[in-house]
Formats: structure tokens, sequence, C-alpha cells
């Protein structure tokens, strides 16, 4: 078996698969091919994430996941997980993959999925999407592209904001907390409908900067 998960430090040990960022998230650019202002700051293009020894398992699974034994292989490293997070970088840039993790997350229901993403942005993608989010153990999240707290409308979703949280949506506290989750997991829960997270990075705090000079 050679599934490669990934252990963030943010996640309480909660267990991950994740792919390169960028290459495999075809939702990050618009239509005039500029990078979407959340992925402009990606956390997932700085700091540990541009070391080979991170970036070398996430370009394993991006071939990985082809395989006919990889649903089973990943149902057995699932095994003892009650969480589970996809993607920590990286999205789900193939219709095929979306329905091996479909097949999966049918499968391992003892586990609480979480999955980020902005493949709603392609129609192709909105029959395995729903068929996802409607499983009673899985939390499809889409992504805002905003970095000033816009939410989408009518589905589970998240967003960043840099000032103060947008009305009605839950606060991730990780940043009062040394960047962990600990213990919370709201990102997993069906009941919280929007997740907003707090801009942090040197990076993202360029990109805020200059939406800000622009209005
Ligand atoms: S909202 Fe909770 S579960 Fe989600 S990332 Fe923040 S701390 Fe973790």
């Amino acid at each position: 078996m050679t599934i490669k998960l990934s252990k963030t430090s943010k996640l309480d040990g909660i267990l991950s698969w994740s792919l390169q960022a960028l290459d495999t998230c075809p939702g990050s650019k618009s239509d005039n091919g500029e990078l979407v202002p959340a992925c402009k700051g990606c956390y997932a293009t700085t700091g540990n994430y541009r070391f080979a020894n991170v970036k070398k398992p996430r370009e394993f699974n991006r071939e990985d996941w082809k395989r006919d034994t990889w649903v089973n292989d990943m149902l057995i490293a699932l095994d003892s997980s009650r969480y589970f997070r996809f993607f920590d970088s990286g999205d789900m840039y193939s219709l095929e993959l979306a329905e091996k993790i479909l097949e999966l997350c049918t499968k391992a229901n003892w586990v609480k999925f979480w999955i980020p993403t902005r493949m709603h942005k392609f129609k192709k993608f909105e029959p395995v999407l729903s068929k996802l989010q409607a499983l009673d153990n899985v939390v499809v999240r889409y992504s805002s592209d905003s970095v000033t707290g816009e939410i989408l409308a009518g589905k589970t979703s998240s967003t960043i904001f840099s000032d103060s949280v947008p009305a009605g949506a839950f606060e991730c506290k990780a940043y009062q907390n040394d960047g962990k989750c600990n213990g919370c997991r709201a990102c997993y829960d069906k009941d919280v409908s929007v997740i907003a997270y707090k801009a942090h990075g040197v990076k993202m705090a360029k990109v805020i900067k200059i939406i800000a000079a622009k209005q």
C-alpha cells in the first residue's frame, strides 16, 4: 500500500490527503487568467510548503489516485480515523478523482470528511459535489475567492476576512490558539454554514493592501 497522508500542525493530528497547490487548482484563476484574491495569498505556496519533502508526497498523490486499488487502500488507511480533510493543499481537479472521493466517502461512513473546494465553479462537477454534500458524513465547503469576507450564497462555505467577522459566519479561532484547531471541529459540521478565516501571513497582507488601494 502506498497511500501518503499529511499531518499538519493545525489539525490536532487529523490526517489529510493533499495535492500540489495551484497546479491542481483550476478554480484558483479568474476568466482573465489572474489568480483570485484568496489564492494570491495562499498559505500552501509559502513557508514549509516550498520544501522538497512537503512537495514530494503531493506530487506523488497526483499520480497515485489513478490506481484501481486507490479507494480500497484509502479505506484501510482511514480505518482508525474519525475525521479527515481533503485537501490541506490542492483541489479535486479531475472528475475521475472526484468520483473516487465520492466512493471513498460513501464507504468510509465512520469518518467525518471536510472538503474545501473551488470546483463548484465548473458545471460538470455539480452532480458529484451534490452527491458528496448529500452524505451525512461529508461537508463540502465552497471556498469564496474573497479576502474581505464576501460569502457565497446558499451553501456550506468559507471565506477570508481582514477586519470584522462577516455577519452570520462562524469565526475560526485557530489564530488565537497558536494556529491550531484545539478541539474545534466546526469545519466538519454541516450545521455550521459559513466559516470565516482571519487573513494571515505576509503574502495575504500584501493582497489585502492592494485591494484596499483600489477601492
Ligand atoms: S474553524 Fe475550527 S475546525 Fe475549522 S480550521 Fe478553524 S479551528 Fe479548525
